[in-house]
């Protein structure tokens, strides 16, 4: 059985995707996308050998190996230089591996419309490499499984209309900390999250003010992001 995050990621692709799954260990999500939609097909990479032989072994088991294509190699190295790929997915790791990984593989994604990337923290090291790299979020998504909470972004290759920038500095870097789209429809996880970053973020800066060697710019940065999450509380 699939998990409720993964199933969630996989609602982000469309129907008759070609898709990279990067970081696939045993292959679940690719297998699961491609029994549901006939028309599917995926690459599965990985890095390590041992999740390797287990996303082969799933594939295997599903008769899936005409759709899904079990690949070892770092991150999207994997990938063809001139890839038909459309999708790529890169679920359940830190956000600055995400970034890594598409940092140093950015020459694979002229044909990629779509990245769906699932960070268990520093997402907003994601969604700065996305913006940066003229990448939209189009939708996000957090969600509670086994007592942990996750966020979802999706992301779409910009067209070439050159939308005029509306934002502040400060609106930039808040939508980039909270999501914009998580901002903007903000769920009952979104509030149990950010209560939860808020205390914690109250107590390091409480820390510091106790400590002798104080950092002011760290200090200054923190204090002024605990004042948006308060904000963003009311
Ligand atoms: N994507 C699955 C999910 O969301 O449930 C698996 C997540 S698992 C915690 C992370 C997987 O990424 C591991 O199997 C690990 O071997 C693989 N991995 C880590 N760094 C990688 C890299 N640079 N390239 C490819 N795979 C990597």
């Amino acid at each position: 059985k699939l998990s409720e995050r993964l199933k969630k990621v996989s609602s982000f692709l469309p129907e008759g995707a070609y898709f990279a799954d990067i970081g696939s260990d045993h292959a679940y999500l690719p297998c699961y996308v491609c029994l549901h939609d006939r028309t599917a097909k995926a690459i599965a990479g990985e890095v390590n050998e041992g999740p390797f032989n287990s996303a082969k072994s799933t594939v295997e088991a599903y008769q899936l190996s005409n759709r899904v294509e079990v690949r070892l190699g770092n991150g999207l190295e994997v990938l063809d230089d001139i890839t038909d790929i459309r999708q790529i997915v890169i679920a359940g790791m830190g956000g600055s591996l995400i970034k890594t990984i598409l940092e140093e593989g950015k020459s694979k994604l002229s044909n990629v419309q779509r990245i769906i990337a699932q960070p268990n923290v520093d997402e907003r090291n994601v969604r700065r490499w996305l913006l940066k790299e003229g990448y939209i979020v189009t939708n996000e998504a957090i969600i509670e499984e086994n007592g942990h909470r996750y966020e979802i972004i999706v992301a779409d290759k910009k067209g070439t209309q050159n939308l005029i920038d509306p934002y502040t500095e400060e609106q930039l870097e808040k939508e980039l900390l909270f999501g914009p789209i998580l901002l903007r429809n903000k769920t009952a996880i979104f509030y149990e999250k950010w209560q939860s970053e808020y205390k914690k973020l109250a107590r390091v800066i409480s820390q510091m003010k106790e400590a002798s060697n104080i950092n002011s710019d760290k200090m200054e940065r923190f204090e002024k992001e605990l004042s948006w999450i308060r904000e963003e509380l009311q």
